[in-house]
């Protein structure tokens, strides 16, 4: 087996709401520790799925293996080629089988420190070493000369969060363009882009340009956060013809259900839902980031649907918050704590509670 794993621990999903609700007494809890979408999904997919489900009746048919009427909207819209276009059970999935795919022991990999931890996780499981960029410290942005500096001649994959979980920030891709024209063309840098819908800019917002530019750059996207719809598992991944037949080489057959390519077709359909989304949520992160700057908290200007500040001893405020009915993001040592963007009510909540902890906490 491989040895590695035995070291590993494996990635620790946030506690149910139930069992909060149960343990405190609260009629309510809102879940903030995981970046999904607290204004729910289209309403057109229930109806949607509702309805699919009536014609697949038992499920007894295979779904299509190849999401076909899903693959040419995303192609259509983003323009690029169908056949680019690699989907999976979760972009977790994608994260996983890029890593087995395109890694070997010994090989380097490149993450940001802090970043999503499936990067790391799953290039250890393959036997790779992760090499840890620090993130800008003041912007919270990846470090993209930091990056070229540590390339070597084993260095594989680069990750590049795009606004980056958890800091929020991100990089726009005039750099990114510069920084993909620097690095050899044997390494694949990977863009994930799962929040970029929620990016606030006037020029494009994503990177998908430099696919035409670029052969070793490859985009990440998820159904899971803009257009919640994390239940259904939804991920896809858009490079060039080889990669992309590699990895369809190694991908389960079957690896999207027949519910979740109707709940993501008639999702991606909907952009009215998302562009709405998006303004919500840049509404009530305009106000969290007005509130942490009156109360002198450290920040990072957030990009994405989450906020990360820093608070002395994180872990205790975490608590109360949760006492009160809001989960939030902790383990990103002791002074660090990540907040999912939510609703109006719950946002005030939150700051209320806050606000408190910070007049009576101060040493
Ligand atoms: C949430 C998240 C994912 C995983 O998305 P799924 O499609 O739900 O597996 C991937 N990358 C980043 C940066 C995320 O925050």
């Amino acid at each position: 087996m491989k040895e590695t794993i035995k070291k590993l621990a494996s990635y620790v999903p946030p506690t149910p709401t139930e069992t909060i609700a149960k343990r405190y007494g609260l009629s309510r809890v809102a879940k903030l520790s995981a970046n999904e979408n607290p204004y729910g999904t289209s309403p057109k997919v229930a109806a949607a799925v509702i309805e699919a489900v009536k014609q697949f009746g038992v499920g007894n048919w295979y779904p299509d293996g190849n999401a076909t009427s899903l693959r040419e909207m995303i192609a259509q819209k983003l323009d690029v080629k169908a056949a680019n276009i690699v989907f999976g059970c979760g972009l977790d999935e994608i994260i996983s089988l890029v890593s087995r795919v395109f890694l070997e022991k010994d090989d380097e990999v490149l993450v940001a420190e802090p970043t999503f931890s499936e990067y790391g996780l799953n290039a250890q499981i393959e036997g790779a070493t992760v090499k840890s960029v620090p993130v800008d410290a003041r912007t919270g942005a990846n470090d993209l000369n930091g990056f070229l500096k540590n390339i070597t001649l084993s260095t594989k994959l680069i990750w590049l969060c795009n606004p980056n979980n958890p800091t929020g920030a991100y990089n726009d891709p005039n750099a990114l363009r510069d920084f993909v024209a620097k690095v050899p063309k044997d390494i694949l840098v990977l863009i994930d882009e799962a929040y970029i819908d929620f990016v606030r800019s006037t020029q494009p917002a994503s990177a998908v340009m430099l696919l035409k530019e670029f052969d070793n750059v490859a985009i990440l996207r998820t159904f899971s956060k803009i257009y919640g719809l994390a239940g259904y598992r939804v991920g896809y991944i858009i490079m060039d013809d080889q990669r992309a037949r590699y990895l369809q080489t190694a991908r389960l057959p079957y690896n999207l259900n027949t519910l979740s390519q109707v709940a993501a077709e008639t999702a991606f359909e909907d952009q009215q839902f998302v562009a709405e989304v998006a303004a919500k949520n840049a509404r009530e992160r305009d106000k969290w980031e007005a509130f942490l700057k009156q109360h002198q908290v450290f920040y990072y200007p957030s990009q994405a649907n989450f906020i990360f500040f820093k608070v002395a001893d994180a872990d205790q405020l975490a608590a109360r918050f949760l006492k009160k009915g809001y989960q939030v993001r902790t383990g990103f040592g002791k002074d660090w704590l990540r907040v999912t963007i939510g609703l109006p009510e719950d946002n005030f909540g939150m700051q209320q509670i806050m606000a408190d902890y910070l007049n009576n906490n101060i040493n």
